[in-house]
């Protein structure tokens, strides 16, 4: 009761607490969530408490409401699972279950709750904040809690981040774990897809997903998959079996070797009754393909988090304090999501009935309000899947007229995606009855030897996976021979092009639309596709390769940390790519906990490396001495000329004085990647079809055959808008510019913009990169995360 305990100090009330928890089923990045939200609410002045085993261990109190210090999430962002625990706990769905847990924050001064979980984790934070003040009434009511002991503790606040593997909040692009997840089951499918391809074997792959499709369809894409069951999108019962055995043969009268199948857990046909695993088998053993089943399980939730979902975890545990601060009796509790590129604050209780809808939706039968309340990036999925697989049956072949010649060609150095975006551009083209040809060996190819391949469904259906370049990638620029690249161009009829690679494919773009005046063929609508580990190409925050390489990179610094704490007193150098572009050492920085970032785009000055040495001193003062103390710095291969990667690491040894050592680590060409992340090869694909669908549309709108011209009484010399393409097609339009553009991702918008305009304002051409630095939150957090602000405030 009230009478027994030792009175709150008034010092201690007036330090606001929060408590972080994990709930729900466990999900790779949670880790990384604790460790955000416990160093950030140290920032900000915040006592943390680790509140153990989910609802559990508000539900016990006592030492499961744990303080937690800055070194004891130290080397947490490299762990899976989460440390401290998650539960489902059924007395919490309890009424009293509740009020014991309301009893024990309280009585530990506790007045906010981060809930990191699934949907049932935060509805449940929703209901315990709706009922906080009825409970506290109770706790005094019944003189468990005095008026004095309640008075600052009459408001709860609660912020949801969302941690889950399925990816089924609506009002978000992303969970906490949904990437690491699928990118476990690529790997695994991966796996199987060799042995496949030996016996020429059938697999169908159960994944995770009760409600929700999002892996399985994702899963579908970024593994070249023949056919996916999802919740969302239910066949009809009964028709299903000869849906699937048509498109699995036809894909293997095309000559694919190998057949795949993804199922959802939460499979079902339109009349809801469950699809098993067993039945899918069945259909396929019925066509006579040798069918394995593989269910995968647990490992989709196993292992360390990949960077995206590091990076999701870490900036959203730190929104996740901001907002507790910013919070009022008011404020509605926030969700906090993602959208594009963007990290973004949602109504919790909305975002929770719109999930919740999902399944009523399902249950109702009504499949297209299922796929309505999901988010916009998993509608346009689903069409992008069926225009990989599913579509080359006839059913989107475009009359004769409105076929098009589209090319592709990369430029630059090869990154991981340029396949898969190739492969998704050649699929979606051939089944609309598109050619598409790949230009191989870059624009010397071109200019050498015309090297143009018209791509067969046969020639892409495996590059889904494959890293590298299959046509051929290099730095040459078209200036190198404008006319010859225009004969071509002409010669092949092209209608359109698709450029991909990084700041090089962008300023191919601007030469072949500078040259226009003298070559009228390239009036064609041209997109550049940012591909590139650099994410350096103006107009855009992502570019296709970037989330291999930060994976790769990711993997490289786990490896080089844990050589560093086995030593206890190693510190490792670790130098980056990205030319002039600090991105990547700034993204890798952040999601594996370097102590120090430099970046061409920050000076290195005695002064700064003085600090960095502060820290790392400071660092070593308050070591556990434990496995996980590895200390690395980052820096990018350009970021200063006079501070080499040699000489910070020969800095550090020196100001060591016999205490520490330093190692520098190099991971070079690594870097571009080996086999494309499920993220790079879904958004690959996102991409590919974005910029096919760029150029049949503006063809579709603009472009007139000479003789249509006729018929509609234009006259195309007279007419200032035409503009001339070639002997038989013109372009009625306002703006030719707008057709040459670059696609990209902005704040929390997909867009096409001119690489005219990007080329005036945005591009900086000596530094070969846009001029707006978007990733400098990352260095402020990283900072934050690191000690490095504290330090500097002491
Ligand atoms: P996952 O996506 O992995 O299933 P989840 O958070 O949805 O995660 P649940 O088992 O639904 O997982 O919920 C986790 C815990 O949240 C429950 O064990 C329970 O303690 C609490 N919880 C869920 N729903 C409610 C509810 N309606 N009322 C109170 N508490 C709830």
């Amino acid at each position: 009761t009230a009478a027994e305990r030792p009175a709150t100090s008034p010092a201690a009330k007036s330090r606001k607490k929060i408590a972080v928890m994990t709930s729900g089923g466990d999900s790779p990045g949670m880790c990384a969530v604790v460790r955000a939200v416990v160093r950030a609410g140290i920032f900000y002045g915040c006592d943390v408490y680790g509140c153990y085993e989910g609802y559990s261990g508000l539900v016990q109190g006592g030492d499961m409401l744990k303080k937690m210090e800055w070194e004891d999430v130290r080397g947490w962002l490299s762990l899976g699972g989460t440390l401290i625990g998650t539960a489902r706990c059924m007395e919490f769905k309890e009424r009293w279950g509740r009020l014991q847990g309301a009893y024990n924050m309280i009585v530990a001064g506790i007045d906010a709750l981060v809930v990191c979980g699934g949907d049932g984790s935060l509805t449940g934070a929703d209901l315990f904040r709706s009922e906080w003040p009825s409970l506290v009434d109770e706790l005094v009511a019944t003189g468990k809690l005095t008026e004095s002991e309640v008075a600052e503790h009459r408001h709860l606040n609660i912020v949801g981040l969302v941690g889950s593997i399925d990816n089924d909040m609506s009002s978000t692009d992303s969970t906490i774990g949904a990437y690491s997840s699928l990118e476990r089951i690529c790997e695994m499918v991966d796996y199987i897809d060799s042995t496949a391809n030996s016996h020429s074997r059938a697999f169908v792959v159960e994944v995770m997903g009760r409600h929700c499709g999002w892996l399985a369809l994702m899963a579908g894409i970024a593994t070249g998959a023949d056919y996916i069951f999802i919740p969302e999108q239910p066949p009809k019962a009964g028709e299903w079996q000869a849906e699937l055995k048509k498109v699995c043969m036809r894909h293997r009268d095309k000559g694919r070797r190998k057949t795949t199948v993804i199922v959802a857990e939460g499979a079902l046909d339109d009349l809801l009754t469950p699809i098993t695993s067993e039945e899918v088998k069945d259909v396929l053993v019925e066509i006579g393909l040798d069918t394995r089943i593989t269910t995968l399980g647990h490992v989709q939730r196993g292992g360390t988090a990949v960077a995206f979902d590091r990076m999701l975890a870490t900036l959203q545990g730190v929104d996740a304090v901001k907002a507790v601060l910013e919070m009022t009796p008011d404020t509605p509790s926030p969700m906090i999501g993602i959208v594009e590129n963007n990290i973004v604050r949602r109504n919790l209780v909305d975002a929770v009935r719109l999930t919740k809808s999902v399944a009523t939706a399902i249950e109702a039968r009504d499949f297209e309000k299922a796929m309505s309340l999901r988010d916009t990036v998993f509608v346009e999925s689903y069409d992008n899947f069926l225009a990989v697989s599913k579509h080359d049956d006839g059913s989107v072949m475009l009359p004769e007229e409105k076929r098009l010649n589209m090319a592709i060609i990369h430029v630059g150095a090869p990154s991981s995606a340029l396949n898969a975006a190739t492969r998704a551009a050649a699929l979606n083209c051939i089944s609309k009855g598109h050619n598409l040809y790949a230009i191989q060996n870059g624009f010397s190819g071109l200019i050498r030897h015309g090297s143009f391949k018209k791509l067969s469904w046969l020639d892409v259906e495996e590059w889904h996976n494959l890293g590298g370049s299959e046509i051929g990638t290099n730095r040459s620029l078209p200036e190198q021979d404008m006319g010859t690249v225009a004969y071509y161009f002409q010669k092949y009829r092209l209608d359109g092009l698709i450029v991909a690679g990084g700041f090089e494919a962008f300023r191919a773009l601007h030469q072949l639309q500078a040259a226009r005046g003298t070559y009228p063929i390239f009036n064609i609508p041209m997109v550049c596709l940012p591909a590139t580990v650099s994410n350096n190409v103006p107009g855009t925050q992502y570019s296709l390769g970037t989330d291999t390489c930060l994976n790769t990179l990711v993997n490289y610094c786990d490896a080089v940390k844990q050589s560093a704490s086995a030593s206890r007193r190693r510190v490792f150098v670790v130098e980056v790519q990205g030319g002039n572009s600090g991105y990547v050492a700034a993204y890798s920085g952040l999601v594996s906990g370097a102590l120090a970032v430099y970046t061409p785009e920050k000076e290195v000055t005695l002064r700064s490396v003085q600090e960095d040495l502060k820290l790392l001193h400071d660092n070593f003062e308050h070591d556990k001495g434990d496995n996980r103390s590895g200390k690395m710095f980052i820096r990018n291969e350009k970021a200063s000329s006079i501070f080499s990667t040699e000489l910070i690491a020969d800095i550090i040894k020196e100001a060591g004085k016999g205490k520490f050592e330093s190692r520098t680590a190099i991971p070079g060409h690594v870097q571009q990647g080996k086999t494309p992340s499920s993220m790079d090869r879904v958004n690959a694909t996102r991409f590919a079809i974005k910029a096919c669908d760029f150029i049949e549309d503006w063809n579709s709108r603009f472009a007139y055959s000479t003789s249509q011209a006729e018929a509609e009484g234009l006259d195309c010399e007279s007419e200032l808008r035409f503009v001339y393409n070639r002997g038989t097609k013109h372009y009625l339009v306002d703006d030719i510019e707008a057709s040459a553009v670059v696609a990209g991702i902005y704040g929390s918008a997909v867009m096409f913009t001119k690489v005219t305009d990007l080329w005036k304002t945005e591009a900086d051409h000596d530094l070969r990169k846009g001029k707006t630095i978007h990733w400098e939150n990352l260095n402020v957090v990283n900072d934050m995360l690191s000690g490095r602000l504290l330090l500097r405030r002491s």
